[in-house]
Order: structure tokens, then sequence, then C-alpha cells
């Protein structure tokens, strides 16, 4: 689990910000979850039988010995939130959500125990023009963030029924080839057999190439909800490729989906994944109703943003240097009233005392583009002494009554 450190925190903030926009654009509304939930809104929503649950969920008795989890994503609490406060069943829904999420995973690069999701859910719509609709507002999001190169992996995973007998197919088929297999491989052959196919062993995908495919089971409406998808997204110009193997880490999907991948990060290079649910409201004793919905890692987004262009930290504009009986009083007056004109100018006060060596070198240091130096003759004068600190120009005298107009114009010529 990582802090956040300041110098990061302007591409945290463009991040959210550009998504946030993205999603209004959509008619997306934010919804805010508590972080912990009943350990059983998670475990019937991902499947007792997934990593997740079995391996990485932060689970603990409470004080009434109720078991509670920390949440490692955030569909199950959206779904849970949605059926409690009677947000379904009427016209289609659209939410979004973001924050932080747990599991208890290896780490490793790209992969924390504590991690961020920004994820957007539509609830009422069989699709599959939302699915595509879907798909495209994750490409915009890329797109007003200036990345690049994201590739958009698809598959069906058909009906309940559909992969069940899907399911026979590839354990016949993964048992001809038992000899193949290596140990984690045919443990997850026993107990979940869909995910051999997300198996990092080489020689395990080898053999996958030959194996059937769940494309080749789905029926006649499964098929046309898929060709659909890949119509309208072709249409609306988004790019993809078809991945038979893409089967997803949970048990709730059904029908479409996707991952979008990066090449740039590395062997964690998915930064959004999701796909269609329409068996989890009823999981979540609600009525059937549909449901599709992504989730990003943010971790991984910013990493994309600072590998892209160096955004440097917010340096103050202005450092207020005071010197001298009285003029911190003036110093912080001036200060208040800068902020109260100029919105988006950044003013440091120096903090405590010390004589002007001091505070020069702290405005230095602080990377402000200009000091404002108030001593006893300012003071006495009406005036600022404003020195810029990154050029060798000659220091001015201002009048306190036309400073704001001084710094309007100094910030509009660009600082
Ligand atoms: P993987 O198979 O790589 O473990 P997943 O299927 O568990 O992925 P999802 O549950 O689909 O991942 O989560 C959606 C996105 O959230 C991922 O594509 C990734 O960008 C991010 N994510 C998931 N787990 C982590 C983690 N432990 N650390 C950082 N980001 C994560
Ligand atoms: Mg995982």
């Amino acid at each position: 689990m990582h802090d956040i450190l300041p110098q990061d925190i302007a591409l945290w903030q463009r991040l959210e910000h550009a998504a946030a926009t993205v999603f209004s654009s959509y008619g997306y509304r934010e919804i805010r979850m508590p972080i912990l939930e009943k350990t059983e809104v998670f475990t019937r929503a991902i499947g007792v039988a997934t990593d997740v649950v079995e391996k990485e969920m932060y689970s603990f008795l409470d004080r009434n010995e109720e078991s509670l989890s920390l949440r490692p994503e955030g569909t199950a609490g959206v779904v849970r939130a949605a059926l409690q406060n009677r947000l379904l069943y009427g016209h289609p829904v659209r939410l979004w959500y973001s924050g932080p999420m747990f599991r208890y995973e290896r780490p490793q690069k790209g992969r924390t125990r504590q991690f961020h999701q920004l994820g957007a859910e539509l609830f009422g719509a069989p699709g599959p023009d939302v699915d595509a609709e879907l798909i495209r507002m994750g490409e915009r999001i890329w797109s007003e963030l200036g990345l690049e190169g994201i590739r958009l992996e698809l598959n069906s995973l058909g009906t309940a029924s559909e992969r069940a007998a899907y399911r026979e197919q590839l354990v016949a088929f993964l048992s001809r080839h038992a000899d193949a297999l290596d140990g984690p491989t045919r443990e997850r052959l026993e107990r979940n057999p869909l995910r051999v196919l997300d198996s990092k062993d080489p020689d395990v995908q080898l053999l996958l190439d030959q194996a059937p495919k769940l494309m080749d089971v789905l029926g006649e409406d499964s098929r046309r909800h898929f060709d659909g998808v890949c119509e309208l997204l072709t249409g609306l110009g988004v790019a993809f490729v078809i991945n038979h193997k893409l089967v997803r880490g949970l048990d709730y999907y059904c029908h479409t989906v996707f991952e979008w991948i990066t090449e740039d990060l590395g062997a964690q290079g998915t930064i959004c994944a999701g796909g269609r649910y329409d068996g989890l409201i009823e999981q979540q004793g609600g009525k059937p109703w549909p449901g599709i919905g992504f989730a990003m890692g943010e971790e991984r987004l910013v990493e994309l943003l600072r590998l892209k262009d160096n955004v440097g930290p917010a340096h103050p504009h202005a450092y207020v240097v005071m010197l001298g009986s009285g003029s911190k009083l003036a110093g912080l007056q001036m200060a208040e009233r800068l902020r109260d004109k100029l919105p988006g100018l950044r003013v440091l006060s120096h903090a405590g005392g010390g004589n002007f060596r001091a505070q020069f070198k702290r405005a230095d240091k602080s990377g402000a583009a200009l000091a404002l130096v108030i001593g006893e003759n300012e003071l006495e004068n009406g005036t600022v002494v404003v020195k810029r600190l990154r050029e060798d120009l000659p220091q001015e005298t201002v009048s306190l009554t036309v400073l704001v107009d001084w710094l309007r114009d100094w910030m509009t010529d660009g600082p």
C-alpha cells in the first residue's frame, strides 16, 4: 500500500478530472459507496472459486461477529447500493464511482494491495448499443488524456448455460492433454476451468490454440449480440481485436467482455477491464435486470501519464518576504487580497522570522517565480518590492494600489 505524494497529485487530479468530465458528458452520475461491505456482498457477486474471493480479500469479524470485507472492486457495492436505494427498474441508469480497492496480492510493478479504480456501470439496457457506447466512452477518456496506442481486446462469454456447455468441452480437451499442464493449471482445471484460458504459462498457451473456442458454442442470440457490438464499434470508429481467450477473473460476467491494454507498462498492461453482467442483480437479491460496466486502474494510468509528459509540481507564483516589525500583518493581508482578486494565483507566505538572506533562501527553494518583499520602508510608503527569482531583471517597486494589476499583466504575459 503506497502513499500518494504531493509531487504526484497533479497527475491523479488530471486523470480524475478527465474521467469525471467524460462520464458526465455521457450522462453518468457519481455514486460513493462505503469502503466496507458485508463479506457476502462480494462472495455472492464475484464467486467463491475466484482468485479475488479465495485469496485476495481483506475480511474480518467485527465486534458483532459479522464478517466484513474491505472492497476488492466496485461493481458489487454499486449493485448493492442501487438495489437498497431503489435506483433500478425504470429507465436505464448510468453511474460512476472512484476510490480505493483492496486485494491481498503479491505486490509487484503495477500491482499493489491498495489501489484505486475509476469505474462506470449502466443498468437496465440489454445492449448491444450500450455495450458499444460504454466502450467508446473509455476510449474518449484515453484521448482526453492524450494517451495513445491503447489496444482494445474483445470477446463474448455468452450465457451461463453456453458457458457450462463450453466448460465441459474445455475440460474434456484439457484432460486429454493433462501431461502438458503445470500444477497451478491443473488446479484451475479442477476449480474454475475457464480460468485456464488466462494461464501465463507459454506451453499451456500453445496448447490452448488448439482448444475448442467459446465463440463456436455460442447460440444464435449470443452470436447476434456479439456481432452487434462489433458492428457498432466499427461504425463508431473504435478499433478492436477479438481475443478468444479473454475470460476475465470474476464470475459475474456474460456476453461482452473487454480489456484495454498498453504495451508501455510491462507485464501489468491492462489499464481497464469490464463486461456485461446480466445475472448479477438477481444474484444480489433483486429482480433480473441487465448491467454492464468497466473499471480502470488509476495507478497504471497515472504511470502512463508520467511516462508521456513529465509534469512538474505546481510551484508558487509568488513568495511573500516580510521584514521588520509590523510587516507580518501587512504581508498576510496583502497575500489574502491577492488570493481574493486573482483566482488561481499561488501565493506562499514566509513562515516564522529570519533575516533577509534566510527568507530569500527559502523563497528560492520554494520554486516561486517572484518574491514580494515588504520591509519597513515599503510599509511606510504603501509599496512592495517585486523581485524576479528566475530571471535576471532589475527589481521593481510597485504601489500596493496597482499590485493586483501588475500581477494580472505578469500572469497574462506568462510568468
Ligand atoms: P489481473 O488478472 O491482472 O489480476 P483483474 O482481472 O484482477 O486483473 P480487475 O478486477 O478487472 O483486474 O480490475 C480492473 C483494473 O484494475 C485492472 O485492469 C487493473 O488496471 C486494476 N487493478 C486490478 N488489481 C490491481 C492491483 N492489485 N493493483 C493495481 N491495479 C489493479
Ligand atoms: Mg487480479
